[in-house]
């Protein structure tokens, strides 16, 4: 796209046609259908001859300004928005994979994905080799003949792990299988895995793309030709986006930029503070010195995001025990709210995995996840500072 703008112009400009009434900001068509002006017209719409709204489980007019938004945003051809983002994760699998096909991806994945590789997904024929986040060096020797998709989230939920997309981009094209990069954590403004040679890019467009905590969301962003089968499988199977919800979230994509920035101008502080306290044992955050990945996160990402993992001194009881005393900050199962939100995975998220099956994914006892938020950076400190000396 020559006519292409800068990326906070997009996500405000790059809006549907204006109706009779001249509005400013987009209104919201909260239509089931739409209707055509003869039985010709109608029939040519189906046929895909016309651009034309035909139902809204296919296009709407604010889901197609939401998706457009994204596509631009992430550097893509095409996209499509879906009800939730494991809709879009879902739909991308039961629309590019066939019976018998093969998956590699790192084990540290969301865990309805998990859920998917190793449930649902079999009882299709669709099975999957797992790869931990230091074994990035093994992933060649992972593929099989019958392997169709590289597949990976970077930085990982939720031990803030990174995995270098030039090298996924670089294994996936040798290999001619299609790369999968779900973005939920950086968001297209910290990094656009489609510049590394992702084929086609996931999003739960509920964490920081509405960043508010009001409404989930899917999007599925990539290469036009596997785009497209994945809004055929889509239309028929019915995960579609509703028009409120994209009407929400076009709307929080005008902001995503200056809100993605202060979440990565809080967390940096956050993380530093975390790092010099004496009842924190190790601090995860993209953009710290002491990451193990710091020099490839610097090379793929703008910013370090707003999502930091450390470890409080003393194991289960010292991680509860951190949770019960925080008074500002929310327990809480999103991410990427206004709010800061603490979690602890051992005993909530990945309560029903083996402490074994837990490292594998780095997940240690102590192990709290912070999505740091909007508030003031002294509010949010003094917070975390009182639960951890109290
Ligand atoms: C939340 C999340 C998902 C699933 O999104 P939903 O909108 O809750 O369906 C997928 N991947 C990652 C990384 C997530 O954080």
């Amino acid at each position: 796209m020559s006519s292409k703008k800068h990326f906070e112009t997009e996500a405000i400009r790059n809006q549907m046609e204006r109706s009779q009434f001249s509005e400013h900001s987009t209104p919201l068509y909260l239509t089931s259908s739409f209707v055509f002006d003869d039985a010709e017209d109608m029939r040519a719409s189906f046929a895909e001859e016309k651009d034309k709204n035909l139902y809204s489980r296919f296009t709407n007019p604010n889901t197609t300004e939401f998706v457009n938004k994204m596509v631009a945003m992430e550097n893509a051809e095409s996209g499509y928005a879906f009800a939730t983002g494991m809709a879009a994760i879902f739909s991308t699998f039961g629309a590019l994979l066939e019976s018998g096909d093969h998956i590699v991806s790192c084990r540290s994945v969301f865990g309805s994905t998990h859920t998917l590789f190793t449930k649902y997904l079999p009882k299709w024929n669709i099975t999957n080799t797992y790869f931990k986040v230091d074994e990035a060096d093994q992933i060649e020797s992972l593929i099989q003949p019958n392997t169709k998709i590289l597949y990976a989230e970077t930085p990982t939920n939720p031990a803030v792990d990174i995995l270098d997309l030039e090298l996924l981009g670089k294994i996936a094209k040798k290999h001619n299988i299609l790369l999968v990069i779900d973005n939920c954590f950086a968001t297209p403004y910290l990094q656009k895995p489609i510049d590394f040679g992702a084929d086609i890019v996931v999003h739960s467009a509920t964490k920081l793309i509405d960043g508010q905590g009001r409404v989930l969301g899917g999007v599925v962003v990539g290469r036009e030709e596997l785009v497209r089968e994945i809004y055929l499988f889509s239309r028929n199977t019915g995960p579609a986006m509703s028009p409120f919800n994209a009407w929400i979230l076009s709307k929080s994509l005008e902001t995503l930029a200056v809100r993605v920035d202060k979440h990565c101008d809080n967390a940096l502080k956050v993380a530093e503070f975390l790092e010099t306290h004496e009842n924190v044992n190790r601090v995860k955050y993209p953009f710290l010195k002491s990451h193990p990945q710091y020099e490839v996160a610097k090379k793929q990402m703008k910013r370090g995001g707003n999502i930091i993992a450390f470890e409080v001194k003393g194991g289960v009881s010292a991680g509860r025990n951190f949770l019960n005393k925080i008074k500002i900050c929310s327990l809480s199962a999103n991410l990427g709210d206004t709010r800061t939100i603490v979690t602890h995975p051992a005993s909530t998220t990945h309560s029903k995995l083996s402490e074994a099956d837990r490292l594998e994914v780095s997940i240690t006892d102590g192990l709290v996840r912070i999505s740091v938020g909007l508030e003031h950076i002294d509010d949010i400190i003094n917070d975390l500072y009182q639960a951890l000396n109290t």
